[in-house]
């Protein structure tokens, strides 16, 4: 099946830095993530690249216990794996942490030195071969994702990934719309911009917002994220008590003046800008 971001839950879950502490501290991400499952978020955002393969162990753990088909499993390999041998090496490899036989979504992490011709026939051969269902790319920039449509098979990339928070709004200038127009999903990462705290210390218009609506500040700006029902959030968290958080932040709407508000705040992007990534 052809994925859509428009069939998937309002956020998925992210998990970077997640498998790396002591025996407690996974416990607790292992909960967060079953809360999240067990409350119909159905996509789930890993990478080889985290705690080299320990995010992908964590998550295998915990989905041994869940029907496969309910959720969706998004995963990335490094630019230098790019090459359609080192792809089926490094996806086997996720597919064995992660102990599933395939994955939705596999995801080229950011762009390197390997031409995308040889990286797209790379993914189809897994896509033929029954190991990923779609694959898509992450960290592209306008000029990439042209490009890369331009290649042979290149049309059937189904998302991408970049950056997306209320401090970063590049990709609203041109990159979201052509995805749309290409029928292309977007996935924005790092709502609360990674470190949780930055916006707070900065703007002191999300606070008092957040307190006049009667939610918390990381409410707001996974809510702000979503507001247009138009692409997925991956919020990160290692907490049963965050994760029930950001949750409900998905029913939080926002009148027109509040928007305008935090415009005033956080411009639009009035022209192309350079993507910001984390
Ligand atoms: P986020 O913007 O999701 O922020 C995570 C931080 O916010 C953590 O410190 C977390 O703490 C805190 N937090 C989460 N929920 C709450 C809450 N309700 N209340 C208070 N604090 C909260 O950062 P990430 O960079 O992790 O981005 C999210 C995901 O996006 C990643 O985990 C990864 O899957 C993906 N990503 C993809 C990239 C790419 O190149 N494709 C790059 C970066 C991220 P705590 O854990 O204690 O809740």
């Amino acid at each position: 099946m052809t994925f859509n971001h428009q069939n998937t839950s309002a956020i998925g879950i992210g998990t970077w830095h997640l498998g790396e502490g002591n025996q407690t501290k996974t416990e607790s991400e292992m909960q967060a993530i079953k809360y999240g499952l067990d409350r119909g978020i159905n996509l789930i955002d890993t990478a080889e690249m985290y705690g080299d393969g320990l995010s992908e162990t964590l998550i295998g753990k915990v989905i041994k216990n869940y029907q496969r088909d309910n959720f969706q499993l998004v995963s990335k390999f490094y630019p230098f794996h790019a090459t359609p041998k080192l792809i089926e090496q490094s996806l086997k490899n996720s597919l064995k942490r992660l102990q599933t036989d395939y994955l939705d979504l596999y995801l080229l992490h950011w762009r390197g030195n390997t031409p995308l011709t040889e990286t797209v026939s790379g993914l189809e051969k897994m896509v033929q071969a029954g190991l990923i269902k779609n694959w898509g790319v992450s960290n592209f920039d306008l000029d990439d994702l042209k490009e890369l449509s331009a290649t042979k098979d290149g049309s059937h990339c189904r998302i991408n990934e970049d950056l997306y928070n209320i401090a970063s709004r590049g990709i609203e200038y041109s990159i979201l719309p052509w995805q749309k127009e290409h029928g292309m999903s977007f996935v924005g990462y790092s709502p609360f911009g990674s470190d949780g705290g930055q916006f707070l210390k900065i703007k002191p218009i999300i606070q008092q917002m957040a307190k006049d609506k009667g939610i918390t500040p990381y409410q707001l700006l996974l809510a702000w994220v979503i507001r247009n029902h138009d692409l997925l959030s991956i919020p990160k968290t290692a907490s049963v008590e965050h994760m029930q958080s950001n949750i409900k932040a998905v029913d939080v709407q926002f009148t027109t003046d509040e928007l305008q508000l935090l415009d005033q705040s956080y411009p639009k992007p009035t022209s192309e800008t350079t993507l910001e990534t984390i």
